[in-house]
Protein backbone atom coordinates (compact mmCIF):
# COMPACT_ATOMS: atom_id res chain seq x y z
CA UNK A 1 0.00 0.00 0.00
CA UNK A 2 1.03 3.29 -0.64
CA UNK A 3 0.67 5.72 2.69
CA UNK A 4 -0.48 8.00 -0.13
CA UNK A 5 -4.45 6.61 0.72
CA UNK A 6 -6.07 5.02 3.08
CA UNK A 7 -6.65 1.57 1.21
CA UNK A 8 -5.71 -0.09 -1.90
CA UNK A 9 -9.17 -0.41 -2.89
CA UNK A 10 -12.64 0.31 -1.56
CA UNK A 11 -15.78 -1.30 -2.93
CA UNK A 12 -18.69 0.41 -2.56
CA UNK A 13 -21.87 -2.29 -2.03
CA UNK A 14 -21.45 -5.63 0.17
CA UNK A 15 -23.24 -7.33 -2.72
CA UNK A 16 -21.98 -10.54 -4.48
CA UNK A 17 -19.98 -8.01 -6.84
CA UNK A 18 -18.24 -6.15 -4.43
CA UNK A 19 -17.91 -9.11 -1.85
CA UNK A 20 -15.81 -10.60 -4.75
CA UNK A 21 -13.42 -7.73 -5.88
CA UNK A 22 -12.10 -7.22 -2.24
CA UNK A 23 -12.33 -11.22 -1.47
CA UNK A 24 -9.89 -11.72 -4.28
CA UNK A 25 -8.05 -8.72 -3.97
CA UNK A 26 -7.22 -9.17 -0.12
CA UNK A 27 -5.69 -12.77 -1.23
CA UNK A 28 -3.28 -10.84 -3.20
CA UNK A 29 -2.17 -8.44 -0.09
CA UNK A 30 -4.22 -5.31 -1.27
CA UNK A 31 -5.37 -3.38 2.04
CA UNK A 32 -9.14 -3.32 1.51
CA UNK A 33 -12.50 -2.27 2.62
CA UNK A 34 -16.00 -2.50 2.10
CA UNK A 35 -18.90 0.30 2.54
CA UNK A 36 -22.42 -0.96 2.77
CA UNK A 37 -25.58 0.85 3.71
CA UNK A 38 -27.43 -2.47 4.46
CA UNK A 39 -26.75 -5.79 5.59
CA UNK A 40 -23.85 -7.69 4.00
CA UNK A 41 -24.44 -10.15 0.81
CA UNK A 42 -26.54 -7.84 -1.02
CA UNK A 43 -29.20 -8.21 -2.95
CA UNK A 44 -28.61 -12.03 -4.03
CA UNK A 45 -28.05 -12.89 -0.17
CA UNK A 46 -31.09 -11.14 1.96
CA UNK A 47 -33.96 -10.64 -0.17
CA UNK A 48 -33.20 -12.71 -4.22
CA UNK A 49 -31.68 -15.86 -4.94
CA UNK A 50 -31.03 -17.05 -1.73
CA UNK A 51 -34.39 -16.72 0.01
CA UNK A 52 -36.18 -16.95 -3.38
CA UNK A 53 -34.28 -20.56 -3.54
CA UNK A 54 -35.65 -21.21 -0.11
CA UNK A 55 -39.24 -21.15 -1.15
CA UNK A 56 -38.88 -22.75 -4.10
CA UNK A 57 -37.81 -25.43 -2.52
CA UNK A 58 -40.90 -24.86 -0.15
CA UNK A 59 -42.92 -24.80 -3.48
CA UNK A 60 -41.62 -28.11 -4.95
CA UNK A 61 -42.55 -29.64 -1.60
CA UNK A 62 -46.16 -28.96 -1.87
CA UNK A 63 -46.05 -30.41 -5.85
CA UNK A 64 -44.47 -33.51 -4.15
CA UNK A 65 -46.59 -34.37 -1.48
CA UNK A 66 -49.35 -34.33 -4.32
CA UNK A 67 -47.14 -36.62 -6.71
CA UNK A 68 -46.34 -38.49 -3.82
CA UNK A 69 -50.47 -40.10 -4.32
CA UNK A 70 -48.99 -41.59 -7.97
CA UNK A 71 -46.09 -43.90 -6.18
CA UNK A 72 -48.96 -45.60 -3.86
CA UNK A 73 -48.85 -43.05 -0.69
CA UNK A 74 -51.94 -41.94 1.25
CA UNK A 75 -50.97 -38.16 2.14
CA UNK A 76 -52.89 -35.27 3.32
CA UNK A 77 -51.93 -31.78 3.31
CA UNK A 78 -52.64 -30.63 6.71
CA UNK A 79 -51.37 -26.96 5.97
CA UNK A 80 -48.60 -25.03 5.51
CA UNK A 81 -47.05 -22.23 7.95
CA UNK A 82 -45.84 -20.06 5.97
CA UNK A 83 -44.17 -17.71 9.25
CA UNK A 84 -42.39 -21.32 10.01
CA UNK A 85 -40.78 -21.05 6.84
CA UNK A 86 -40.34 -17.77 7.29
CA UNK A 87 -38.36 -17.63 10.43
CA UNK A 88 -36.31 -21.00 9.07
CA UNK A 89 -35.33 -18.84 6.08
CA UNK A 90 -34.40 -15.58 8.03
CA UNK A 91 -32.52 -17.52 10.14
CA UNK A 92 -30.27 -19.40 7.73
CA UNK A 93 -29.80 -15.48 6.07
CA UNK A 94 -28.56 -14.20 9.16
CA UNK A 95 -26.06 -17.52 9.36
CA UNK A 96 -24.36 -16.42 5.64
CA UNK A 97 -24.60 -12.47 7.15
CA UNK A 98 -22.84 -13.79 10.42
CA UNK A 99 -20.21 -15.52 8.19
CA UNK A 100 -19.54 -13.34 5.97
CA UNK A 101 -18.62 -10.87 8.50
CA UNK A 102 -15.97 -13.44 10.15
CA UNK A 103 -15.06 -13.90 6.76
CA UNK A 104 -14.03 -10.09 5.91
CA UNK A 105 -12.61 -10.04 9.41
CA UNK A 106 -10.31 -12.78 8.63
CA UNK A 107 -9.02 -11.56 5.32
CA UNK A 108 -8.39 -8.08 7.03
CA UNK A 109 -11.05 -6.19 5.32
CA UNK A 110 -12.60 -3.24 6.28
CA UNK A 111 -16.15 -3.23 6.60
CA UNK A 112 -17.79 0.53 6.58
CA UNK A 113 -21.13 0.87 7.52
CA UNK A 114 -23.02 4.04 5.88
CA UNK A 115 -24.04 5.46 2.70
CA UNK A 116 -21.02 6.44 0.85
CA UNK A 117 -20.88 9.24 -1.67
CA UNK A 118 -17.89 10.40 -3.77
CA UNK A 119 -15.84 13.65 -2.77
CA UNK A 120 -13.55 13.24 -5.51
CA UNK A 121 -12.10 10.60 -7.59
CA UNK A 122 -10.36 8.86 -4.83
CA UNK A 123 -12.27 9.85 -1.97
CA UNK A 124 -15.68 8.84 -0.26
CA UNK A 125 -17.73 10.37 2.28
CA UNK A 126 -19.60 7.82 5.07
CA UNK A 127 -21.52 10.07 7.23
CA UNK A 128 -18.78 12.84 8.51
CA UNK A 129 -15.53 10.53 8.11
CA UNK A 130 -13.46 10.67 4.52
CA UNK A 131 -12.20 7.42 3.63
CA UNK A 132 -9.49 7.52 0.50
CA UNK A 133 -8.33 4.90 -1.95
CA UNK A 134 -5.99 4.57 -4.71
CA UNK A 135 -8.95 2.03 -6.77
CA UNK A 136 -12.37 2.41 -6.10
CA UNK A 137 -15.27 -0.14 -7.26
CA UNK A 138 -18.44 0.44 -7.87
CA UNK A 139 -20.79 -2.37 -7.27
CA UNK A 140 -23.95 -0.82 -5.37
CA UNK A 141 -26.80 -3.21 -7.60
CA UNK A 142 -30.08 -2.13 -8.48
CA UNK A 143 -33.28 -1.56 -6.84
CA UNK A 144 -37.31 -2.65 -7.78
CA UNK A 145 -38.67 -0.51 -10.20
CA UNK A 146 -41.96 0.83 -9.16
CA UNK A 147 -44.55 2.40 -12.13
CA UNK A 148 -46.08 6.07 -11.64
CA UNK A 149 -49.55 4.22 -11.09
CA UNK A 150 -52.39 5.63 -8.85
CA UNK A 151 -52.82 3.66 -5.47
CA UNK A 152 -49.22 2.25 -5.90
CA UNK A 153 -47.98 3.16 -2.49
CA UNK A 154 -50.43 -0.25 -1.79
CA UNK A 155 -48.33 -2.49 -4.08
CA UNK A 156 -45.06 -4.59 -3.05
CA UNK A 157 -42.14 -5.84 -4.67
CA UNK A 158 -39.71 -8.46 -4.41
CA UNK A 159 -38.10 -7.02 -1.28
CA UNK A 160 -42.20 -6.68 0.11
CA UNK A 161 -42.39 -10.10 -0.92
CA UNK A 162 -39.52 -11.38 1.29
CA UNK A 163 -40.86 -9.58 4.26
CA UNK A 164 -44.43 -11.11 4.36
CA UNK A 165 -44.69 -12.70 7.52
CA UNK A 166 -48.30 -13.79 6.47
CA UNK A 167 -49.11 -16.03 3.30
CA UNK A 168 -51.47 -13.72 1.09
CA UNK A 169 -54.66 -15.69 0.10
CA UNK A 170 -54.79 -13.64 -3.52
CA UNK A 171 -52.17 -12.03 -4.99
CA UNK A 172 -51.94 -10.08 -8.29
CA UNK A 173 -48.24 -10.17 -10.01
CA UNK A 174 -47.43 -7.20 -12.45
CA UNK A 175 -44.52 -7.94 -14.99
CA UNK A 176 -43.36 -11.20 -17.06
CA UNK A 177 -39.61 -11.29 -15.50
CA UNK A 178 -37.82 -13.63 -13.49
CA UNK A 179 -39.00 -12.52 -10.79
CA UNK A 180 -42.74 -12.81 -11.76
CA UNK A 181 -42.51 -16.06 -13.01
CA UNK A 182 -40.99 -17.06 -9.77
CA UNK A 183 -42.89 -15.69 -7.37
CA UNK A 184 -45.96 -16.62 -9.04
CA UNK A 185 -44.81 -20.34 -8.81
CA UNK A 186 -43.90 -20.22 -5.95
CA UNK A 187 -47.44 -18.71 -4.49
CA UNK A 188 -49.25 -21.16 -6.28
CA UNK A 189 -47.66 -23.90 -5.51
CA UNK A 190 -48.27 -22.89 -2.12
CA UNK A 191 -51.77 -22.54 -2.40
CA UNK A 192 -52.29 -18.65 -2.65
CA UNK A 193 -54.81 -17.54 -5.74
CA UNK A 194 -52.39 -15.88 -8.32
CA UNK A 195 -53.41 -13.52 -11.09
CA UNK A 196 -50.87 -12.71 -13.38
CA UNK A 197 -50.71 -9.11 -15.29
CA UNK A 198 -48.59 -9.57 -18.75
CA UNK A 199 -48.24 -6.15 -20.87
CA UNK A 200 -47.79 -8.26 -23.68
CA UNK A 201 -48.72 -11.56 -24.43
CA UNK A 202 -45.59 -13.72 -23.52
CA UNK A 203 -43.34 -14.11 -20.59
CA UNK A 204 -39.48 -14.30 -20.55
CA UNK A 205 -39.01 -11.53 -22.96
CA UNK A 206 -35.87 -12.44 -25.18
CA UNK A 207 -35.69 -16.02 -24.16
CA UNK A 208 -36.45 -18.87 -27.03
CA UNK A 209 -39.74 -18.89 -28.14
CA UNK A 210 -40.21 -22.89 -27.04
CA UNK A 211 -39.47 -21.90 -23.18
CA UNK A 212 -41.83 -19.08 -23.58
CA UNK A 213 -45.16 -21.08 -24.87
CA UNK A 214 -43.88 -23.80 -22.49
CA UNK A 215 -43.90 -21.87 -19.70
CA UNK A 216 -46.78 -20.09 -20.79
CA UNK A 217 -48.95 -22.95 -21.02
CA UNK A 218 -47.78 -24.87 -17.52
CA UNK A 219 -48.65 -21.17 -15.89
CA UNK A 220 -51.83 -21.53 -17.22
CA UNK A 221 -52.56 -24.65 -16.44
CA UNK A 222 -50.95 -25.07 -12.94
CA UNK A 223 -54.15 -22.67 -11.98
CA UNK A 224 -52.83 -19.29 -12.45
CA UNK A 225 -54.94 -16.65 -14.07
CA UNK A 226 -52.96 -14.82 -16.92
CA UNK A 227 -54.42 -11.38 -17.80
CA UNK A 228 -52.65 -10.42 -21.01
CA UNK A 229 -52.03 -7.26 -22.88
CA UNK A 230 -53.31 -6.01 -19.49
CA UNK A 231 -51.76 -3.55 -17.30
CA UNK A 232 -52.94 -2.07 -13.76
CA UNK A 233 -54.45 1.46 -13.74
CA UNK A 234 -55.59 1.79 -10.21
CA UNK A 235 -54.96 -0.11 -7.09
CA UNK A 236 -57.60 0.97 -4.11
CA UNK A 237 -57.58 0.05 -0.60
CA UNK A 238 -60.97 -1.23 0.11
CA UNK A 239 -62.44 -0.63 3.36
CA UNK A 240 -61.90 -3.97 4.28
CA UNK A 241 -58.29 -3.31 4.24
CA UNK A 242 -58.35 -5.64 0.95
CA UNK A 243 -56.81 -4.49 -2.38
CA UNK A 244 -59.53 -3.61 -5.36
CA UNK A 245 -57.79 -3.37 -8.90
CA UNK A 246 -58.29 -2.11 -12.23
CA UNK A 247 -56.63 -2.73 -15.61
CA UNK A 248 -56.49 -0.82 -18.96
CA UNK A 249 -59.22 -2.93 -20.51
CA UNK A 250 -61.38 -1.57 -17.49
CA UNK A 251 -61.77 -4.85 -15.86
CA UNK A 252 -61.24 -5.38 -11.62
CA UNK A 253 -60.01 -7.59 -9.74
CA UNK A 254 -61.56 -7.16 -6.47
CA UNK A 255 -60.53 -8.53 -3.00
CA UNK A 256 -56.76 -8.79 -3.37
CA UNK A 257 -53.97 -9.34 -0.37
CA UNK A 258 -50.93 -7.99 -2.35
CA UNK A 259 -49.85 -6.82 -5.55
CA UNK A 260 -46.54 -7.59 -6.24
CA UNK A 261 -44.82 -5.56 -9.21
CA UNK A 262 -41.67 -7.21 -10.52
CA UNK A 263 -41.15 -5.31 -13.81
CA UNK A 264 -37.25 -4.85 -13.71
CA UNK A 265 -34.58 -3.02 -11.66
CA UNK A 266 -32.94 0.29 -11.53
CA UNK A 267 -29.70 1.33 -10.65
CA UNK A 268 -28.61 2.38 -7.06
CA UNK A 269 -26.95 5.74 -7.95
CA UNK A 270 -28.58 8.86 -6.66
CA UNK A 271 -26.43 8.98 -3.70
CA UNK A 272 -23.45 8.47 -5.04
CA UNK A 273 -22.66 11.90 -6.13
CA UNK A 274 -20.86 10.29 -9.06
CA UNK A 275 -20.41 13.94 -10.51
CA UNK A 276 -18.10 14.69 -7.71
CA UNK A 277 -15.73 12.07 -9.39
CA UNK A 278 -16.47 12.39 -12.87
CA UNK A 279 -18.17 9.19 -13.68
CA UNK A 280 -19.77 8.87 -16.63
CA UNK A 281 -23.03 7.28 -16.76
CA UNK A 282 -25.19 5.25 -19.79
CA UNK A 283 -28.05 7.13 -21.48
CA UNK A 284 -30.41 4.50 -19.18
CA UNK A 285 -28.64 5.55 -15.81
CA UNK A 286 -25.87 2.57 -15.27
CA UNK A 287 -22.23 3.14 -15.13
CA UNK A 288 -20.57 3.49 -18.18
CA UNK A 289 -17.87 0.51 -18.32
CA UNK A 290 -15.79 -1.47 -20.80
CA UNK A 291 -15.36 -5.27 -20.51
CA UNK A 292 -12.50 -4.72 -18.13
CA UNK A 293 -14.91 -3.40 -16.17
CA UNK A 294 -13.30 -0.01 -16.53
CA UNK A 295 -15.18 3.23 -15.79
CA UNK A 296 -14.07 6.68 -17.58
CA UNK A 297 -12.20 6.98 -14.44
CA UNK A 298 -8.58 5.50 -14.16
CA UNK A 299 -9.23 4.48 -11.39
CA UNK A 300 -12.57 3.96 -10.72
CA UNK A 301 -14.17 0.75 -12.09
CA UNK A 302 -17.61 -1.22 -11.86
CA UNK A 303 -19.12 -4.38 -11.53
CA UNK A 304 -22.24 -6.09 -11.39
CA UNK A 305 -26.29 -4.97 -11.97
CA UNK A 306 -24.94 -1.19 -11.75
CA UNK A 307 -23.22 -1.50 -15.17
CA UNK A 308 -26.64 -2.77 -16.71
CA UNK A 309 -24.83 -5.94 -18.16
CA UNK A 310 -25.89 -9.51 -17.41
CA UNK A 311 -27.43 -8.84 -13.46
CA UNK A 312 -27.27 -11.50 -12.80
CA UNK A 313 -25.17 -12.71 -9.01
CA UNK A 314 -22.36 -15.25 -10.97
CA UNK A 315 -21.32 -12.56 -13.46
CA UNK A 316 -20.69 -10.22 -11.08
CA UNK A 317 -18.70 -12.57 -8.97
CA UNK A 318 -17.27 -13.41 -11.66
CA UNK A 319 -16.60 -9.81 -12.93
CA UNK A 320 -15.18 -8.92 -9.35
CA UNK A 321 -12.49 -11.98 -9.44
CA UNK A 322 -11.37 -10.82 -12.78
CA UNK A 323 -11.09 -7.84 -11.95
CA UNK A 324 -8.81 -8.13 -9.24
CA UNK A 325 -6.32 -10.74 -11.10
CA UNK A 326 -5.84 -8.30 -13.26
CA UNK A 327 -5.15 -5.30 -11.24
CA UNK A 328 -3.18 -7.06 -8.65
CA UNK A 329 -1.89 -10.12 -9.94
CA UNK A 330 -0.56 -9.39 -13.43
CA UNK A 331 -2.98 -10.88 -15.55
CA UNK A 332 -2.77 -8.39 -17.82
CA UNK A 333 -6.01 -8.95 -19.86
CA UNK A 334 -8.07 -11.24 -17.49
CA UNK A 335 -12.01 -9.80 -17.68
CA UNK A 336 -15.34 -11.25 -18.18
CA UNK A 337 -16.40 -12.95 -21.11
CA UNK A 338 -20.03 -11.98 -21.16
CA UNK A 339 -21.23 -14.13 -24.29
CA UNK A 340 -22.55 -17.60 -23.20
CA UNK A 341 -23.71 -16.60 -19.86
CA UNK A 342 -25.85 -19.60 -18.35
CA UNK A 343 -28.94 -18.72 -16.59
CA UNK A 344 -32.05 -20.45 -14.77
CA UNK A 345 -35.02 -19.31 -13.65
CA UNK A 346 -36.57 -20.67 -11.06
CA UNK A 347 -40.07 -20.84 -12.16
CA UNK A 348 -42.29 -24.05 -11.72
CA UNK A 349 -40.96 -25.87 -13.73
CA UNK A 350 -37.56 -24.19 -13.79
CA UNK A 351 -36.22 -22.68 -16.95
CA UNK A 352 -32.37 -22.96 -18.15
CA UNK A 353 -30.66 -21.32 -20.94
CA UNK A 354 -27.24 -20.53 -22.89
CA UNK A 355 -26.30 -18.82 -25.71
CA UNK A 356 -28.23 -17.92 -28.76
CA UNK A 357 -32.48 -18.43 -29.18
CA UNK A 358 -33.35 -19.58 -32.27
CA UNK A 359 -35.16 -16.47 -32.82
CA UNK A 360 -31.90 -14.65 -32.74
CA UNK A 361 -29.67 -16.99 -34.39
CA UNK A 362 -32.38 -17.52 -37.59
CA UNK A 363 -32.04 -13.61 -37.98
CA UNK A 364 -28.10 -13.70 -37.53
CA UNK A 365 -27.26 -16.19 -39.44
CA UNK A 366 -30.21 -17.68 -41.62
CA UNK A 367 -30.41 -21.23 -43.14
CA UNK A 368 -26.65 -21.62 -41.71
CA UNK A 369 -29.06 -22.37 -38.48
CA UNK A 370 -30.10 -25.85 -37.60
CA UNK A 371 -32.03 -26.91 -34.51
CA UNK A 372 -32.78 -30.25 -32.05
CA UNK A 373 -36.11 -30.28 -30.52
CA UNK A 374 -37.75 -32.34 -28.18
CA UNK A 375 -40.75 -32.49 -25.76
CA UNK A 376 -42.00 -35.29 -23.34
CA UNK A 377 -42.63 -35.55 -20.06
CA UNK A 378 -40.27 -37.90 -17.68
CA UNK A 379 -40.70 -40.84 -16.18
CA UNK A 380 -41.17 -39.36 -12.65
CA UNK A 381 -43.87 -36.79 -13.60
CA UNK A 382 -45.20 -40.04 -15.92
CA UNK A 383 -45.91 -42.06 -12.63
CA UNK A 384 -47.31 -39.03 -10.89
CA UNK A 385 -49.69 -37.80 -12.79
CA UNK A 386 -48.56 -34.38 -12.38
CA UNK A 387 -48.56 -33.93 -15.95
CA UNK A 388 -45.48 -31.30 -16.25
CA UNK A 389 -44.12 -30.79 -19.71
CA UNK A 390 -40.14 -31.04 -20.14
CA UNK A 391 -39.00 -29.47 -23.43
CA UNK A 392 -35.47 -28.72 -24.75
CA UNK A 393 -33.72 -27.56 -28.21
CA UNK A 394 -30.36 -27.24 -29.49
CA UNK A 395 -29.19 -24.38 -31.81
CA UNK A 396 -26.30 -25.40 -33.90
CA UNK A 397 -24.79 -23.55 -36.69
CA UNK A 398 -23.60 -24.61 -40.26
CA UNK A 399 -22.27 -28.05 -41.62
CA UNK A 400 -20.11 -28.54 -38.47
CA UNK A 401 -23.10 -28.02 -36.43
CA UNK A 402 -21.46 -25.97 -33.19
CA UNK A 403 -23.58 -25.33 -30.41
CA UNK A 404 -24.57 -21.56 -30.13
CA UNK A 405 -27.80 -22.31 -28.12
CA UNK A 406 -29.23 -24.42 -25.74
CA UNK A 407 -32.72 -24.27 -24.14
CA UNK A 408 -34.71 -26.29 -21.68
CA UNK A 409 -37.60 -26.24 -19.54
CA UNK A 410 -38.82 -28.63 -17.08
CA UNK A 411 -37.95 -30.88 -13.97
CA UNK A 412 -34.59 -30.78 -12.76
CA UNK A 413 -33.32 -28.66 -16.05
CA UNK A 414 -31.65 -26.17 -13.19
CA UNK A 415 -29.51 -28.98 -12.40
CA UNK A 416 -28.67 -30.01 -15.99
CA UNK A 417 -27.51 -26.94 -17.35
CA UNK A 418 -24.18 -26.50 -15.65
CA UNK A 419 -22.27 -29.41 -17.26
CA UNK A 420 -23.17 -28.50 -20.65
CA UNK A 421 -22.54 -25.15 -20.29
CA UNK A 422 -18.90 -25.79 -19.94
CA UNK A 423 -19.03 -27.69 -23.27
CA UNK A 424 -20.36 -24.93 -25.08
CA UNK A 425 -17.97 -22.89 -24.32
CA UNK A 426 -15.24 -25.31 -25.10
CA UNK A 427 -16.92 -25.21 -28.61
CA UNK A 428 -18.59 -28.63 -28.49
CA UNK A 429 -20.90 -29.40 -31.55
CA UNK A 430 -23.64 -31.66 -31.88
CA UNK A 431 -21.35 -34.55 -32.80
CA UNK A 432 -19.88 -34.27 -30.12
CA UNK A 433 -23.13 -34.55 -27.92
CA UNK A 434 -23.99 -37.28 -29.90
CA UNK A 435 -20.99 -39.03 -29.14
CA UNK A 436 -21.30 -39.06 -25.29
CA UNK A 437 -23.00 -41.90 -24.17
CA UNK A 438 -26.39 -41.46 -22.40
CA UNK A 439 -26.86 -41.61 -18.82
CA UNK A 440 -29.92 -43.86 -18.81
CA UNK A 441 -32.93 -43.38 -17.47
CA UNK A 442 -32.48 -39.23 -17.34
CA UNK A 443 -34.25 -36.12 -18.53
CA UNK A 444 -30.68 -35.16 -19.68
CA UNK A 445 -30.11 -37.91 -21.91
CA UNK A 446 -32.24 -36.36 -24.52
CA UNK A 447 -29.95 -33.52 -24.90
CA UNK A 448 -27.38 -36.39 -26.17
CA UNK A 449 -30.05 -38.08 -28.23
CA UNK A 450 -31.73 -35.32 -29.85
CA UNK A 451 -33.05 -35.21 -33.52
CA UNK A 452 -33.46 -32.59 -36.33
CA UNK A 453 -36.87 -30.98 -36.48
P1 LIG B 1 -36.89 -8.73 -15.91
O1 LIG B 1 -36.00 -7.81 -16.62
O2 LIG B 1 -36.54 -10.16 -15.87
O3 LIG B 1 -38.36 -8.64 -16.49
C1 LIG B 1 -39.15 -7.51 -16.38
C2 LIG B 1 -40.21 -7.58 -17.44
O4 LIG B 1 -41.38 -6.92 -16.99
C3 LIG B 1 -39.80 -6.84 -18.70
O5 LIG B 1 -39.01 -7.67 -19.50
C4 LIG B 1 -41.13 -6.49 -19.32
O6 LIG B 1 -41.53 -7.58 -20.14
C5 LIG B 1 -42.07 -6.39 -18.11
N1 LIG B 1 -42.43 -5.00 -17.83
C6 LIG B 1 -41.64 -3.91 -17.89
N2 LIG B 1 -42.33 -2.81 -17.55
C7 LIG B 1 -43.59 -3.22 -17.26
C8 LIG B 1 -44.75 -2.57 -16.82
N3 LIG B 1 -44.79 -1.25 -16.61
N4 LIG B 1 -45.88 -3.31 -16.61
C9 LIG B 1 -45.86 -4.64 -16.81
N5 LIG B 1 -44.78 -5.33 -17.22
C10 LIG B 1 -43.66 -4.62 -17.43
O7 LIG B 1 -37.03 -8.09 -14.46
P2 LIG B 1 -37.23 -8.71 -13.01
O8 LIG B 1 -37.65 -7.57 -12.17
O9 LIG B 1 -38.07 -9.92 -13.04
O10 LIG B 1 -35.77 -9.17 -12.61
C11 LIG B 1 -34.68 -8.26 -12.69
C12 LIG B 1 -33.41 -8.99 -13.04
O11 LIG B 1 -32.94 -9.70 -11.91
C13 LIG B 1 -33.60 -10.06 -14.11
O12 LIG B 1 -33.49 -9.53 -15.41
C14 LIG B 1 -32.48 -11.02 -13.81
O13 LIG B 1 -31.33 -10.62 -14.48
C15 LIG B 1 -32.29 -10.88 -12.31
N6 LIG B 1 -32.89 -12.03 -11.63
C16 LIG B 1 -32.31 -13.25 -11.82
C17 LIG B 1 -32.85 -14.36 -11.24
C18 LIG B 1 -32.23 -15.69 -11.48
O14 LIG B 1 -31.05 -15.75 -11.87
N7 LIG B 1 -32.95 -16.78 -11.31
C19 LIG B 1 -34.04 -14.30 -10.39
C20 LIG B 1 -34.58 -12.98 -10.29
C21 LIG B 1 -34.02 -11.89 -10.89
P3 LIG B 1 -42.44 -7.38 -21.43
O15 LIG B 1 -41.68 -6.46 -22.31
O16 LIG B 1 -42.57 -8.76 -21.94
O17 LIG B 1 -43.73 -6.77 -20.95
Amino acid sequence: MTDEFDYDLIALGAGSGGLSVVERAASYGQRCAIIERGRVGGTCVNVGCVPKKIMWFGANLADMIEDAGGYGYDLTRNGFDWSRLVAKREQYIDGINSWYHGHLQKLGIDEIEGEASFVDANTLAVGARHYSARDIVIATGTRPTLPDVPGIEHAITSDGFFALQQQPARVAIAGSGYIAVELAGVLNALGSQVTMFLRKQHVLAKFDGLLQSTLLERLAQSGIELRMQCQLIAITRSESGSLDLEDNHGVGLEDVDQVIYAIGRSPELETLKLENAGVATTSRGYVETDLYQRTNQPNIFALGDITGRAPLTPVAIAAGRRLADRLYDQQSDRHLDYELVPTVVFSHPPVATIGATEEAARAEYGDRVRVYQTRFTAMYNSISGHDIPTAMKLVCLDAEEKVIGCHMIGPAVDEMLQGFAVAIRMGACKRDFDDTVAIHPTSSEELVTMRKI
